[in-house]
């Protein structure tokens, strides 16, 4: 199985990627999750990308479409993959194809969630992280079980993003907007667009996209 989530920042890729991952034992791929550990490593993608995702904004196509290539050369990728935050601009998309075709891989659904944007700002203000196993959590919409511990591996260190600061958030919309919607039109031309209500509960969500995913 192969997916691509696409939706704005905030719209619950990460949280659904998650089980999706477990379900079809396919690995999520995110490219936001990559660049993070190249900016905490210092290395010279992630000083180029360090300021350029702080400001909300896009890091090159150049950048991202080698990430993802090498990336999708790794063993584990051959049983399948969940891209989330991949692509995001029209150049992406294409470079995607291509490196499918050349790999005599196919996309099996691209679903969209779908989330306004005034339901975005919250969900990205509340957002944090265990520091241990990655699994996301919201203040108020997926608290932990147990404050102050994580539910999935019991550890008690959380982080919050650099970018998910209220000032930020309307920044990474507007480039949703102007260079990631744009690549809708893309995918429903080619039959495997999905579209899902976002705006429903993590549990609505995943009911709606399992179904998708039960037809394809
Ligand atoms: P979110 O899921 O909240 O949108 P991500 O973790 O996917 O955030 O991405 C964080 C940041 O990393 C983006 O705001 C952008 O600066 C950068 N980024 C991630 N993926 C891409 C991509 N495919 N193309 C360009 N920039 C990207
Ligand atoms: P993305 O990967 O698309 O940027 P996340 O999966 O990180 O989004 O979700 C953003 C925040 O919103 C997280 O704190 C998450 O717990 C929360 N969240 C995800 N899906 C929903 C939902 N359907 N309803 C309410 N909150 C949600
Ligand atoms: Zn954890």
């Amino acid at each position: 199985m192969n997916i691509i989530l696409l939706g704005p920042p905030g719209a619950g890729k990460g949280t659904q990627a998650k089980w999706l991952e477990e379900k079809y034992s396919i690995v999520q791929i995110s490219t936001g999750d990559m660049l993070r550990a190249e900016v905490a490593a210092g290395t010279p993608v992630g000083l180029e990308a360090k300021a350029i995702m702080a400001a909300g904004g896009l890091v090159s196509d150049d950048i991202l479409i080698r990430m993802l290539s090498s990336r999708l050369g790794k063993a584990d990728a051959a049983k399948g993959f969940i891209l989330d935050g991949f692509p995001r601009t029209v150049p992406q998309a294409e470079a995607l194809d291509r490196m499918l075709a050349e790999k005599g891989l196919k996309l099996d659904a691209v679903i969209e969630l779908k989330v306004d944007d005034a339901a975005l700002t919250d969900r990205i203000a509340g957002r944090f992280t265990c520091a241990k196993c990655g699994m996301g959590y919201h203040d108020t919409f997926k608290p932990t079980k147990k404050d102050g511990v994580c539910d999935a591996c019991g550890s008690a260190e959380f982080v919050r993003r650099a970018d998910d600061r209220r000032e930020t958030v309307a920044a990474r919309l507007e480039a949703y907007h102007a260079q990631t919607a744009p690549i809708i039109p893309h995918y429903a031309k080619t039959g495997v667009l999905r579209e899902v209500d976002g705006m429903a509960e993590i549990d609505e969500v995943a009911r709606q996209i399992e179904a998708v995913l039960a037809k394809v």
